[in-house]
């Protein structure tokens, strides 16, 4: 297995086309979810190397801009082809420091790849203006261009596939990158540099940097080079990011937290509503930012949903997720299982029924069992703060437009669904919700084709869609006078 993976696991930085040590020599162990042992170690950097890396970023952006659109394009259809090529190499990769069951990292391998493809051809299309000018001797043109060095931060939970989101727009648009990947997911991040490098992509438009989060981070924002920063992860610390970068007005893109709910009409066909259900929260063990965190559930149907729901999530084969037939993964580490713990737990004191799981599985490490919790209560912790586990609270409501008030209290906006085949109510119901991602009768909707972002504390800006790439250009304006005519 490793020597598939091998190929794509390095231990070092990109910087300026060399992989290279952090500076001290010093490393970060990074951990099997599923064993709790040690796969490696990357370079602990700091803001020295970080430094260099933005410098280079910098130098190679002179050049990297003024490729064509179709140069551009090319390089990423080829590192889609290299993906692809390489699908099972890069899932296992991503498995080994994730967790998340085989088929759901090749599926994230391939939406990256989707991605890229994407963001291949949007870059050709990436249109000004001739504005119709109000002055006879004048002329008005408005153009596009790529706002320089970006730097990209993700998390542990898609360490593929939310960099591709920024690689694909970021490239498409001539910018080049300075990308810091998560400290416990860092080999599928630094992967990329090994595929861009075999694509063909010049020596310094992409340079990766793995170590201390708030060195790295600090120096991203401050570097006056770096014009844009492009966040994913934590409502808490994106806050951070945003502060840090106002001092040199850097443009920013924060995909942050959720707390999604899930809203099921009396009109709701039932064993679909439990279908998406099951995509919607236990997808990487409930570990995304669009997992369902409130299921609001209508009063005549409540019992059926909670009934069918237990049934199938007991059916949820829990395992490594090399092994085959895992549809449930381990938890990233045991902090993350130990907050599951408090959060069944403080349900449970406040009235809600365990129907399903609700305690560690006997695999022992980071793996929990997929639980249900019935009679969930608006008072308990489970219905304001981000669960990011497999753990599924059950609401019941009776009036519609007390469902819509419930989920939308909350300082979340990303990712919010509901089930019912009345039409009006489907109308009705969506321009209420407060969301950036609104899936009706759907568990899962993300794609590279359709704008992704949140609303409210959720985040600013959209990744993916026809403007994804818009995140990565200014605007010029120019006004050509003294035309004589
Ligand atoms: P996190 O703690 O915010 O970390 C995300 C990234 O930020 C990591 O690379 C982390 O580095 C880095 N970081 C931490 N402190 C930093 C600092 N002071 N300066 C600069 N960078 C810093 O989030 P997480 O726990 O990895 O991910 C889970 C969160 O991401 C959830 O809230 C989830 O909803 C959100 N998320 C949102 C989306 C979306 O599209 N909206 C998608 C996926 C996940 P280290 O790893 O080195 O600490």
């Amino acid at each position: 297995m490793l020597q598939k993976t091998s190929h794509f696991m390095r231990q070092a930085n990109l910087i300026g086309g060399e992989w290279v040590a952090a500076d001290s020599g010093a490393t970060l162990d990074v951990n099997n979810p599923a064993t709790g042992l040690s796969i490696g170690n990357v370079p602990k950097s700091g803001k020295a190397e970080t430094r260099r890396a933005i410098e280079a970023a910098d130098a190679a952006f002179e050049s990297f801009s003024k490729t064509t659109a179709n140069e551009r394009a090319k390089i990423l259809r080829t590192m889609h082809d290299i993906m692809l090529d390489n699908q099972d190499a890069l899932a296992e990769l991503l498995t080994l420091e994730q967790g998340k069951p085989l088929a759901e990292s090749k599926g994230e391998i391939a939406i990256g790849a989707a991605y890229l493809m994407w963001f291949a051809e949007e870059g050709r299309r990436v249109y000004g203006d001739l504005v119709p000018s109000p002055w006879a001797d004048r002329r008005i043109m408005v153009r596009k261009e790529p706002v320089g060095v970006v730097a990209a931060i993700t998390p542990w939970n898609f360490p593929s596939s939310m960099l591709a989101r920024k690689i694909g727009p970021a490239i498409a648009a001539g910018c080049t990158s300075v990308i810091k990947p998560a400290s416990q997911t860092p080999y599928s991040g630094l992967a990329w540099g090994v595929i861009a490098q075999e694509a063909g992509l010049p020596a310094g438009a992409m340079n990766i940097v793995t170590g201390s989060a708030s060195e790295i981070g600090g120096e991203l924002t401050r570097h006056p080079a770096v014009k844009k920063i492009t966040f994913t992860g934590s409502t808490e610390i994106g806050k951070i990011l945003l502060k840090q970068s106002a001092n040199t007005v850097k443009k920013v893109s924060m995909e942050l937290g959720g707390n999604a709910p899930f809203i099921v009409f009396n009109s709701a066909d039932i064993d679909r509503a439990v279908e998406g259900a099951i995509a919607a929260k236990y997808r990487n063990s409930g570990q995304t930012c669009v997992c369902t965190n409130r299921f609001y559930v209508q009063s005549r149907v409540y019992n059926k949903f909670v009934e069918k729901l237990a049934e199938k999530v007991e059916g949820l084969k829990v395992g490594p997720g090399l092994e085959a037939g895992t549809v449930q993964g381990p938890l990233i580490d045991n902090n993350a299982v130990e907050k599951v713990e408090e959060l069944i737990a403080d349900a449970v004191g406040k009235g809600g029924r365990i129907v399903a799981g609700g305690k560690r599985h006997e695999l022992g490490h980071s793996f929990f069992q997929p639980t249900v919790i019935a009679d969930a209560k608006h008072r308990m912790r489970v219905t304001k703060e981000e669960i990011f586990g497999p753990v599924a609270p059950v609401y019941k409501f009776t009036k519609e437009e007390d469902a819509v008030r419930l989920a939308n209290d909350t300082q979340y906006g990303l990712a919010c669904y509901f089930y019912s085949n009345d039409l009006g109510q489907v109308f009705r119901v969506m321009e209420g919700l407060k969301y950036g991602l609104v899936g009706v009768n759907e568990g899962i909707i993300t794609t590279p084709e359709a704008p992704f972002g949140g609303m409210k504390e959720s985040g600013l800006g959209s990744e993916g869609g026809r403007h994804g790439i818009d995140e990565y250009l200014d605007t010029k304006y120019v006004c050509i006078g003294g035309l004589g005519l």
